[in-house]
């Protein structure tokens, strides 16, 4: 059963939450793919799922369709990501409007990245939304929603400094964001002095730190580079010393994320939120490594 709670009231009451994070496939076999997943992540009982956003027509319509099959057919709390890219006001109202209907009541607002590529200058769409913090505005004027951000702890790539970034947290809780989830990160250090840096800033609410476990080095090695996320050179060489061993590589992924989660959690982290990449097996060995429980079936 769905809490009738708001997920930032949840995450409000000092309950732990744990979450994973999914994404639309664009194919029918992914999609089979990602209801296995699916249906393993339900027998978890997570706090929520997101789901991430692609811009563009098919994309955003199965988008839009896999979160309401979420929220209708599942016992999980769907968290729709939404982005401010190539979208006017109108058509963002448009899709909140949708997700409204589909009966998903929480999302993630986000700018998203430049459509012409990483490094090149966000440009919003002439009628749209220059930063996430207005889409938060945006989609908390529509409805009761329950609206989370994007945080960094080691900075969004565009910051001028570390600082820049628990600033905009804190201008995004006062535009009505109840909780954010980090970007991926690997040392714990970097997550506390984020956390530290936006309090100072007035930034109370919970920000739930966004684990990835490493199953396929090259692919984080991607992941970092998207995310403008370092990949420690210790680390790097852990996983270096067993990477002819797919199995080897799996099982130090799980470790190394257990330890972190472990720090995080002892720290008064206010729950996990985890890159699952559609497919649970790291995650649910993470859990297990955590005493959180693994599924019955
Ligand atoms: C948890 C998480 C989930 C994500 N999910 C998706 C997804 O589903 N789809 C997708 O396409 N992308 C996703 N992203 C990536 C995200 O869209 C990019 O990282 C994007 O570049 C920044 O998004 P944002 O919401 O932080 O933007 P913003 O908050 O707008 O920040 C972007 C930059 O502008 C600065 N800034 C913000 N507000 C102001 C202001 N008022 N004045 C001056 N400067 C400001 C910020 O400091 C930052 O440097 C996700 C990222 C995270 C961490």
């Amino acid at each position: 059963m769905q809490s009738t709670a708001s997920l930032g009231e949840i995450l409000s009451s000092g309950q732990r939450s744990f979450s994973f994070e999914l994404f639309p496939p664009k194919t029918d076999e992914g999609e089979r793919t990602l209801w296995q997943t699916v249906r393993e992540i339900e027998a978890l009982r997570p706090t929520f799922v997101s789901v991430t956003y692609g811009a563009g027509g098919s994309t955003q319509d199965r988008t839009v369709r896999i979160t309401g099959e979420i929220a209708r057919e599942t016992t999980l709390t769907p968290v729709a990501h939404l982005t401010c890219v190539g979208a006017s006001r109108d058509e963002l109202r448009g899709v909140i409007g949708q997700y409204a209907a589909e009966g998903v009541s929480t999302m993630l607002a986000l700018r998203g990245d430049p459509p012409t590529g990483l490094n090149t200058e966000w440009r919003p769409h002439p009628g749209g939304l220059q930063h996430a913090v207005d889409l938060v505005g945006l989609i908390r004027s529509l409805g009761t929603f329950s609206v989370g951000v994007a945080a960094f702890p080691e900075g969004h790539p565009e910051s001028t400094d570390l600082d820049q970034d628990a600033r905009v947290l804190a201008m995004k809780q006062d535009a009505g964001a109840e909780f954010a989830i980090t970007q991926l990160f690997f040392d714990v250090a970097d997550y506390e002095r984020l956390v530290e840096q936006a309090a100072a800033h007035g930034c109370t609410m919970p920000i739930v730190p966004g684990i990835m476990p490493v199953t396929n080095v090259s692919q984080i090695l991607r992941f970092t580079e998207l995310s403008g996320a370092a990949f420690p050179a210790d680390l790097a060489a852990r996983f270096d010393a067993v990477a002819d061993d797919p199995e080897a590589v799996t099982r130090l992924g799980v470790e190394v994320a257990a330890t972190m989660c472990r720090r995080l959690l002892s720290g008064g982290a206010p729950g996990l939120h985890f890159y699952t990449l559609n497919r649970s097996r790291s995650t649910i060995e993470v859990y297990e490594a955590l005493g959180l429980g693994a599924p019955t079936t």
